[in-house]
């Protein structure tokens, strides 16, 4: 079996080794002319940890990354602590700690045990017959495989041609991701997520290395509209005045090219993710708002578990709808459960952010937990 992986990103690349470690062959092109990521930090929660112990890989983004083993708190800005995830509680259950780590550092980690990456192609269309399928990339060369894995994220050519348009969603919310080099202290968390004293703002912070914070900043902007360099830290800390100086000083610290602006968008749930010899992975089927960290590592989790499903048969469609069966509730829910948790960041109305923050305060840890396991646990 030889899979054409359209798509260098984390979903892509995992996909392509949990496909190398059931023995078949999987080549990605990535439309960049360089593999890379964006320079932020991102939370590999235990779910996708457990799947990269499966692929021998966990012990080696443990140490380039930083294990959460003192837990994340959520906070209201003035210092009213509104929950907590336990994590000594979840490595027990779960074997893991959240790992946050640099997305660069993971995907020059997982692009190391890629036995076939090549960049610079960039999907323009694919063709299918009846024992094959070939990707045709916008420099006019091409690429056969026995089926093809569009992995080519949120704004997917290979959904596109399968099944059409998708309806996106813009959260009303955009997102500063900032690294700095900052001595963060939370007291007894790792990772703290404080809510704002307006709706749609929102800061999560916490150590990617010894060194090295990363940072989230979210706040209800009309979709599109850029920053001006000159006098973004100053706005970022405006916007967070509310906020302990701590949080103003890091803004401070962190050198202005260091600041990513995204606007947050997700599209509705499909309930399609494959055809004939072509199948979606990642954000390509199951996009998600970042409101619950799980983006890539669903696309962990749908990656390993399609590999598992053409390892079991030689029928790719049989495969690929056991995939689909196996998955598609969990994205969903994940993508659902995430838009929801945006809206309650958003809440305009004092009133409605006091009883929002009191119904969050009393919500039994069981509650929490349950919703834990259900995010943790893998379907095999
Ligand atoms: C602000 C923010 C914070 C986040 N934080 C977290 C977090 O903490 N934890 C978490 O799990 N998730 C997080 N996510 C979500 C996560 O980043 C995504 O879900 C994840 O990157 C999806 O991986 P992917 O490989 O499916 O898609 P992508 O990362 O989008 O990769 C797609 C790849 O395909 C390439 N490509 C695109 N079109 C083509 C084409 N036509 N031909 C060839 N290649 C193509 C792209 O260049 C890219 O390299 C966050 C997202 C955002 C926006």
């Amino acid at each position: 079996m030889k899979a054409i992986i359209v798509g260098g990103g984390i979903g892509g690349l995992t996909t392509a080794i949990a496909l190398q470690a059931k023995g078949m062959e999987a080549e990605v092109y990535e439309a960049a002319t360089e593999f890379g990521e964006v320079g932020a930090g991102i939370w590999v929660a235990p779910n996708a940890m457990k799947i990269y112990e499966r692929l021998g890989l966990s012990e080696e983004i443990k140490e380039a990354g930083y294990p959460y083993k003192r837990g994340v708190g959520i906070s209201t800005y003035n210092g009213n602590v509104l929950g907590e995830m336990q994590a000594e509680l979840i490595k027990e259950k779960h074997g893991h700690y959240t790992t946050a780590i640099h997305r660069a550092r993971l995907h020059d980690l997982l692009l190391q045990q890629t036995h076939s990456a090549t960049p610079g192609k960039k999907l323009a269309r694919y063709e299918e017959t009846e024992h094959q399928v070939t990707a045709h990339f916008e420099d006019g060369s091409t690429a056969t495989g026995d089926i093809l894995i569009g992995a080519d994220g949120i704004k997917s050519i290979a959904r596109t041609q399968m099944l059409g348009d998708v309806s996106y969603r813009y959260t009303g919310q955009t997102c500063w991701r900032l690294l700095t080099e900052f001595p963060l202290d939370f007291g007894t968390f790792d990772m703290m997520e404080i809510w704002g004293n307006v709706g749609g703002l929102r800061v999560g912070s916490g150590r990617i290395s010894e060194d090295v914070v990363y940072t989230f900043i979210t706040a209800k902007r009309p979709k599109g509209e850029a920053d001006n360099p000159e006098t973004l830290k100053d706005d970022l800390k405006t916007l967070c005045q509310a906020y302990p100086t701590q949080i103003h000083d890091l803004i401070e610290a962190t050198p202005t090219d260091k600041i990513l602006r995204n606007d947050l968008y997700d599209f509705k749930p499909i309930h399609q993710w494959h055809k004939g010899r072509v199948v979606l992975v990642g954000d390509a089927a199951h996009a998600t708002t970042p409101n619950m960290g799980q983006g890539a590592c669903q696309a962990i989790e749908s990656g390993y578990v399609l590999a598992h499903m053409l390892s079991e048969t030689s029928d790719v469609e049989e495969a690929f709808s056991k995939y689909q069966a196996m998955r598609i509730k969990k994205a969903h829910k994940v993508t659902n459960m995430s838009w929801q948790m945006g809206k309650m960041v958003d809440i305009h109305n004092p009133l409605g952010r006091w009883f929002r923050n009191l119904i969050l305060k009393w919500t039994p840890a069981s509650t929490t937990q349950k919703m834990q396991d259900q995010l943790y646990n893998l379907p095999l």
